[in-house]
């Protein structure tokens, strides 16, 4: 590691700088959703919807939502001999983010394989280090099939309605087909970045040309196809695209050698770090895949990305890196001056040194020098969601492709024939918005129903004040009911999946336990629930989302989580902690702070 000399100060300052350019009145409120307010635009590209007649049955489990978390959960449950499971997912088929997300260049930022589920149990060798969007989406159909969970779905179906029945100790799941239906326990997986956003630009309507949000990708304008295909129908077209977060960095170099004109809205760069993707060999995957081989590998990842000293790092990545910096840093320090202070600092030592490269990294690989200037990040690392990518930058040398960098304002309006921002009408023939997902506190809103408990108590009510939960699966007053999630629990956001195989595994092994028991309800008791919040609160805080940062998602556009800070919590001790604190409570076989009856 090359010693970069840093002026703190001076950086400091920038930072602030920059944040405060881009800090607006309207937050969150700065965006419309994609499904409200342009249903058109909303509609399912790749599956024609089935009708079918509604379902009125009874199953075991249903599980709402089918992405990794309905597929995990499904998949333990079937392990564990529960055999009526049925998943109700909105898209046409499983994968959720992976069903929706068919951008050209979509990939997985986690190495595979620890980010892509059940590779042992379903004997899947990932082809390559960050395995491609196709790839995924064929492993989500894989564990569909291997468990039989296609059996009982239902898909193109949304949730309107999921109510407990106290008589009967039953869920009545009511839906947008009109199905109502009971099930013994319910799963809600519905994933926080499932409602596609636009930016609510004045004139966005109007436009004459074709449009389309990235979860919404038209092969059918663009040509190509989500397997790499050449966009061929873009080769007389002017493309403007909204938008530079993870998703524009994957598709951005894939648009730049197909359109005639590439016209990139910036308003905050991203930080772009080097990939390094590479195929992986079955023969090298042979010799690591010892029985449990993935789980280890998940646990060293999480590791290294905590607080202690782990004596390998077998995925070796961006996300790595910048916590082996950290550590080397702090092995410079005395034990006894480690205070939680130095630590923080020295986390922001090797951050500044950490993005001065990825700054370096920009000016480098840009032909042009003032292109290569505007698309330096000035934060935190953590402030946003880091990128890794090989050809994004190098995206900006191609003839076609043009920065507009709209320093921190954004575009202003959309007009009939393009995109005005910095005084000036770009005409083009397609605008793409690149604009992400919605992220509220009000999680009832985002997942589209609400949920009724014991006596009429909705989980809106409940969470009034905050999220609250035991574990981030448990809820007091929700009997048989479980949320499968990252937060106040590992709430670990470099490996979303290893979150969900280990809520999957405490899920099957409670319902295996009542079930055996010939129980008929499990539910976390209001004390337990109340001491765990109190135990997440003994932590340092979140490192993420504060508002120090320049405006996105994760610090709720500037604005911070104020009370709600809870929606961002973990355990205290970090994410490896939360993991083997859940692999103690599950094997001792109490089952602490819940109650079967
Ligand atoms: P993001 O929310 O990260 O990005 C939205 C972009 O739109 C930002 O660059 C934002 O700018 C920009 N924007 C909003 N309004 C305007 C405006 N008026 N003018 C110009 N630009 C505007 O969405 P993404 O779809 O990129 O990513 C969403 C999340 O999906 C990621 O953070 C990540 O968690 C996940 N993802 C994961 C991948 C993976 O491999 N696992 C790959 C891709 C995405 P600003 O930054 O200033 O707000």
């Amino acid at each position: 590691m090359n010693a970069i000399t840093i002026d703190k100060d001076a950086l400091k300052a920038k930072y602030a700088e920059e944040r405060d350019k881009r800090l607006r009145g309207d937050g969150s409120a700065q965006y419309v959703r994609l499904e409200s307010e342009f249903s058109d635009l909303a509609t399912d590209p790749y599956t024609p919807r089935k009708e079918r007649d509604p379902v009125t049955d009874h199953v075991t489990f249903a599980f709402i939502g089918g992405g990794f978390a309905g597929l995990v959960v499904g998949g333990r449950l079937k392990e564990a001999g529960i055999e009526d499971v049925r998943i109700i997912e909105k898209g046409g088929d499983f994968g959720g983010t992976w069903y929706w997300n068919r951008y050209p260049g979509a990939q997985c930022d986690t190495a595979s394989m620890i980010y892509m589920p059940l590779l042992e149990e379903t004997g899947h060798v990932p082809t390559e280090k960050y395995a491609h969007a196709p790839e995924i989406r064929d492993h989500c159909s894989r564990i569909g099939n291997h468990f039989g969970l296609y059996e009982k779905a239902l898909f193109h179906t949304e949730v309107n309605d999921l109510e407990w029945d106290e008589a009967q100790k039953v869920w009545i799941i009511r839906t947008s087909r009109g199905d109502a239906f009971t099930a013994k326990y319910i799963g809600m997986g519905t994933g926080p970045l499932h409602v596609a956003k636009l930016p609510g630009l004045p004139g966005i309507e109007n436009f004459k040309g074709k449009s389309f949000h990235t979860s919404r990708w038209d092969y059918a304008y663009t040509g190509g196809n989500p397997e790499g295909a050449p966009q061929d129908k873009l080769a007389d077209k002017r493309v403007a695209i909204i938008g530079t977060g993870a998703t524009a960095v994957q598709c951005i170099p894939h648009l730049a050698k197909s359109a005639k004109e590439l016209l990139v809205f910036q308003r905050t760069p991203s930080s772009v770090d080097r990939r390094d993707n590479a195929p992986i060999e079955e023969d090298w995957f042979s010799d690591v895949a010892e029985e449990g081989w993935q789980r280890k590998w998940q646990e060293n990842f999480a590791a290294n990305l905590g607080v202690g000293f782990p004596a390998e790092d077998l995925v070796n990545d961006g996300w790595t890196d910048l916590a082996k910096r950290v550590r080397a840093n702090l092995k410079e320090v005395p034990p006894s001056e480690w205070t939680p202070e130095r630590m923080l600092e020295s986390f922001e030592d090797s951050d500044f040194q950490k993005m001065e490269e990825i700054r370096q990294r920009a000016a480098e690989l840009v032909d042009d020098p003032d292109t290569g200037e505007n698309l330096k990040a000035w934060y935190r690392q953590l402030c946003k969601r880091p990128c890794f990518h090989d050809e994004y930058l190098q995206a900006f040398n191609e003839p076609a492709t043009r920065l507009i960098d709209t320093d921190g304002k954004g575009v202003e309006r959309i007009t009939e024939n393009g995109v005005y921002a910095g005084g000036q009408e770009y005409e083009v023939d397609c605008i793409i918005y690149a604009s992400g997902f919605e992220v509220s506190l009000d999680s009832v809103s985002r997942a589209g129903f609400d949920v009724t408990g014991k006596g009429g108590l909705k989980l809106s009510r409940h969470w009034e004040e905050g999220m609250r939960t035991r574990h981030g699966l448990h809820m007091a007053g929700f009997p048989n009911a479980f949320m499968v999630q990252p937060t106040q629990a590992a709430n670990f956001i470099a490996n979303v999946p290893h979150n969900i195989v280990d809520h999957a595994d405490t899920i099957a092994t409670i319902v295996s336990h009542a079930e055996r028991q010939g129980h008929q309800t499990v539910e976390v008791t209001a004390e337990a629930e109340q001491a765990w919040l109190d135990f997440l609160d003994t932590g340092l805080g979140v490192n993420i989302g504060n508002t120090e940062c320049t405006p996105g998602y994760y610090n709720n556009e500037g604005v911070g989580w104020g009370d709600n800070t809870r929606f961002m919590q973990g355990h205290p001790h970090g994410a490896m902690a939360f993991f083997n604190y859940m692999d103690g409570w599950r094997k001792s076989g109490e089952f602490e702070g819940l109650e079967f009856r």
